[in-house]
């Protein structure tokens, strides 16, 4: 833990950590050291870790990296959190993030975006880590911290991980409690661990996951010993390749990449069959409906009154006036377009047009997996990303669709509830990392992190 905080001081420019902790960190480390010494050591004792800024930790600043939350410490910690401390890890302190994370580059953080610690060959570019847990991926890529937690709505554990060369998992939905995760998309949202090898994700995600009576959503099913799963032993299981994946003016070293991770199951004695998820191409338009629409409904209570920022009135200002200044000047520009998106397609006279159609595109989407699972395949290999980590500042005269359209491998996974991993898998001609995704069946954490192990 000493070691870690010393390396977070030296790291400032990366700006992955918003707030450090280290009073709670040494006490909880001194904690561990005793559990050790007693010969009572669970999973996660001692180990550093970074909380995403998006859980809400007790007495410690919780942001969700957003200027309407200034000021909020929570009287209470979220499950995960609480989870993990039980476990013995030590909390280093908050990590930057795209605000309510909402975002694939880091860059619409109230803090400031984190930096990638990779840089082109030759080139001192800073990059983006990724979105929205950029500086989850950015402190583990730079060993900042042993392991982060992240959270997943539409890609933002499995995208910046492949931007860092890490490995992010986002569970199946209902795995992992979202109790005290400040809500952005409720249907879609699952936290979970970004580490740095499918180990530590197994041994991770072990001590996060569970039943919580605090979520109604979260479900009542054991958990799997998910590092014992860890076998590398892949024969004759079906990999899926589903070729809607394969994008129209997709690079080449994706391509190659795609290509490289089939050779690698295939040696390791799986079975590749191609296959089709016809729904594929709706499924970011039908996330950009349906993931704004729950955030306008989850944002309503920023309203200037129980917590965090409040606007200061004018002496004919009321009630109305106290949550539009409040609202206006606290939200950034990307949540307040997601807001109005989200209003927009949940209002009478356009509701059955965008977010019914959208809901019913979902369950197409659902069950385009549920029929390749049934047929026997195991689990998905795709690529994780459309490109390599771009240049920060790079979408600044793009339009918000261009960014939205790094997320076009990630959301289906959260459309569908599955389980969804990334794993490096090589880097690219100017020497960045690349990552592939495996997806996988609904509650099969274990099996597809066994998976993921080949590719390691
Ligand atoms: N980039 C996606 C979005 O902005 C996903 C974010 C996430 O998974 N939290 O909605």
């Amino acid at each position: 833990a000493m070691s870690c905080l010393t390396a977070i001081d030296a790291s400032d420019p990366l700006n992955a950590f918003v707030h450090k902790t280290p009073e709670i960190a040494l006490e909880q480390a001194r904690a561990a050291d005793a559990r050790i010494a007693s010969g009572d050591a669970p999973a996660m004792c001692g180990i550093p870790l970074g909380i995403k800024d998006l859980f809400c930790t007790k007495g410690v600043p919780s942001q969700a990296a957003s200027n309407i939350l200034e000021g909020f410490k929570p009287e209470y910690e979220s499950t995960v959190t609480t989870k993990l401390f039980d476990a013995g890890a030590v909390m280093l302190g908050k990590l930057n993030m795209d605000e309510f994370a909402m975002g694939s580059s880091n860059e619409s953080s109230c803090y400031g975006n984190a930096v990638n610690p990779w840089r082109r060959e030759g080139s001192d570019v800073a990059l983006t880590p990724g979105g929205s847990s950029g500086g989850s991926a950015a402190a583990v890529a730079a060993d900042l911290c042993l392991a982060a937690t992240g959270t997943d709505t539409g890609g933002s554990i499995r995208q910046p991980a492949a931007f860092t060369g890490i490995v992010g998992i986002k569970p199946t939905y209902g795995r992992v409690s979202r109790w005290g995760v400040v809500a952005f998309a409720s249907s879609l949202d699952q936290a979970g661990p970004m580490t740095k090898s499918v180990r530590d994700a197994a041994i991770m995600l072990g001590a996060m996951s569970g039943h919580d009576a605090k979520d109604s959503t979260s479900a009542d099913m054991a958990v799997p010993d998910f590092e014992a799963a860890l076998t590398g032993d892949i024969k004759g299981k079906v990999i899926g390749i589903p070729k809607e994946y394969r994008m129209e003016g997709m690079p080449a070293e994706i391509g190659a990449l795609w290509d490289r991770g089939i050779e690698m199951m295939r040696d390791a004695g799986a079975v590749i069959r191609d296959i089709s998820l016809p729904h594929t191409k709706y499924a970011l338009p039908a996330y950009y409906v349906i993931a704004p629409a729950e955030a306008s409904s989850n944002l309503a209570r920023y309203d200037g009154v129980k917590y965090g920022h409040r606007a200061k009135l004018g002496p004919a200002d009321g009630i109305t006036e106290l949550y539009e200044k409040t609202r206006a000047e606290g939200f950034g520009p990307e949540v307040q377009r997601r807001i109005m998106v989200g209003t927009y397609v949940l209002s009478a006279g356009f509701y059955d047009a965008y977010y019914n159609r959208a809901r019913k595109v979902r369950a197409l989407i659902k069950r385009d997996f549920e029929a390749v699972f049934a047929d026997g395949v195991e689990a998905i290999l795709t690529p994780a990303t459309p490109s390599s980590a771009f240049g920060l500042g790079d979408m600044a005269t793009a339009s918000p669709v261009e960014m939205y359209l790094n997320d076009v491998f990630t959301v289906t996974v959260n459309l569908a509830g599955l389980p969804g991993v990334s794993v490096p898998v090589g880097l690219d001609a100017q020497g960045l990392p690349l990552g592939l995704q495996l997806i996988g069946r609904p509650w099969d954490e274990a099996g597809l992190l066994n998976h993921a192990y080949v590719l390691e």
